[in-house]
């Protein structure tokens, strides 16, 4: 087996419990080892410091595995799934729930979501694409889903030079799965639907809107499937309208809503920033507006550019709510760091006279663990804010 040595110091972010080397952090390699292989890495000082995937195509050309000097075969790959959801069996419902959330799991870059009884999984490394068949071996044992497929149709596998694919990897797999989340019924689209067919991260903050709801007027916008504004409808909302740019994800959202029986709420295919604007231009008015698009960033150059679209949203949102309304807003971009997006949404109120009071200020589910010590592992903030209109303080 090769071993990678780290250039002079650059130990310490290991040490620091950061799973990740970056390729210019190496000094050199020695011995002979292919693109994907699990490799030793030592500090310059030859100092053995872990386990990890290699991949010199990549900028992080280490992904560590352990800080144990142990063999990397089946049975850690086992083991590994095995404690994930350990972890998730005390608390989760597993039906619906993140089954591993990669360097949080000490499973790099690897993804596994589970609607109803499959499993939708993601490989987006080289290192972890060689143990994919153990990682589906040791789900199936686990949970024996009817079956497990493939959303490897993300552009990041180019990156460490693999091809996108999807497919059946075991069983079938229906075109639609039935689940439940929060007592709520979906159907999820495994194979077609976005990312892996259903966002599992914001479980906990839909339920955190109940207190909010209760016979109001609400206004979700990127509502993909439907999920916040079907949750508002259980939490007895009056009327519920739901935007998303996707015709498919709207047809699917009224579906959901035909499923749960709700008669009050509608879906419009159109541009958010646009429907914001128009509305912004009548009397309308809503109780609560829930803001949750995708990341208007993937990279930390691009935040500037991201910055201006959140507060336009955040601001046109303030605007449609009626004083004492609700306005949940999130960002789901790595790189919009929790603080800053907060400055983000007061700027936008302070421009339109509005003062605001913090009720929660959330993140991503349980299932989808943080480490501290890689800060990078948190990605959604979900904030809810009471919006006081031409301040009577
Ligand atoms: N709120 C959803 C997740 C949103 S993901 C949930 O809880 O599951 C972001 C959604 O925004 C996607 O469904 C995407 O189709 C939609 N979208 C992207 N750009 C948009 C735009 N400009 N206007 C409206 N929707 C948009």
């Amino acid at each position: 087996m090769a071993t990678a040595i780290l250039a002079p110091g650059k130990e310490q972010r290991v040490f620091s419990g950061h799973p990740w080397v970056f390729r210019s952090d190496i000094s050199y390699v020695k011995g002979s080892c292919k693109p994907g292989e699990v490799v030793r890495v030592e500090s310059a000082k030859h100092r053995f410091l872990a386990m990890a995937v290699y991949n010199p195509n990549s900028q992080i050309a280490l992904r560590i595995l352990s800080h144990h000097d142990e063999k990397i075969d089946s049975d850690f790959i086992h083991a590994r799934v095995h404690r994930a959801l350990e972890y998730r069996r005390s608390f989760a419902d597993l039906q619906s729930c993140r089954l591993i959330f990669a360097e949080s799991d000490g499973l790099p870059a690897v993804i596994a979501d589970q609607f109803g009884s499959v499993i939708s999984l993601q490989c987006l490394c080289l290192g972890m694409e060689q143990f994919k068949q153990d990682i589906c071996d040791a789900l199936e044992e686990e949970l024996h889903p009817i079956g497990i497929y493939e959303r490897n149709d993300v552009p990041v596998r180019e990156l460490e030079g693999m091809e996108q694919m999807t497919g059946l990897l075991h069983g079938t797999v229906p075109d639609i799965v039935e689940m439940r989340e929060n007592g709520i019924r979906f159907g999820v689209d495994v194979k077609n639907g976005q990312k892996t067919g259903f966002f599992l991260d914001q479980k906990e903050n839909r339920a955190a809107m109940a207190p909010f709801v209760k016979g109001k007027r609400v206004l979700d916008c990127f509502s993909h499937t439907g999920p916040f504004a079907l949750h508002a409808a259980k939490y007895g909302a009056a009327e519920v309208i739901g935007v998303d740019i996707s015709e498919y994800a709207c047809q699917c959202a009224a579906q959901n809503a035909k499923l749960n029986g709700f008669t009050n709420v509608g879906f419009v295919a159109a541009n958010a920033f646009d429907y914001l604007k128009e509305k912004s231009m009548t009397d309308e008015k809503f109780d609560v507006v829930i803001l949750d698009p995708p990341a208007f960033t993937k990279t930390r150059q691009a935040v500037d550019g991201a910055t201006r679209g959140y507060k336009e949203i955040n601001l046109r949102g303030i605007k449609l709510l009626k004083d004492g309304g609700y306005l949940i807003t999130c960002s789901c971009s790595q790189h919009m760091l929790p603080e800053p997006f907060k400055q983000v949404v007061l700027d936008a109120a302070k421009d339109c006279h509005a003062r605001l009071m913090q009720v929660e200020y959330r993140t991503q589910g349980r299932d989808h663990p943080i480490l501290p010590a890689a800060p990078e592992t948190q990605y959604l903030k979900c904030g809810i804010y009471r919006v006081e209109q031409s301040s009577i303080i």
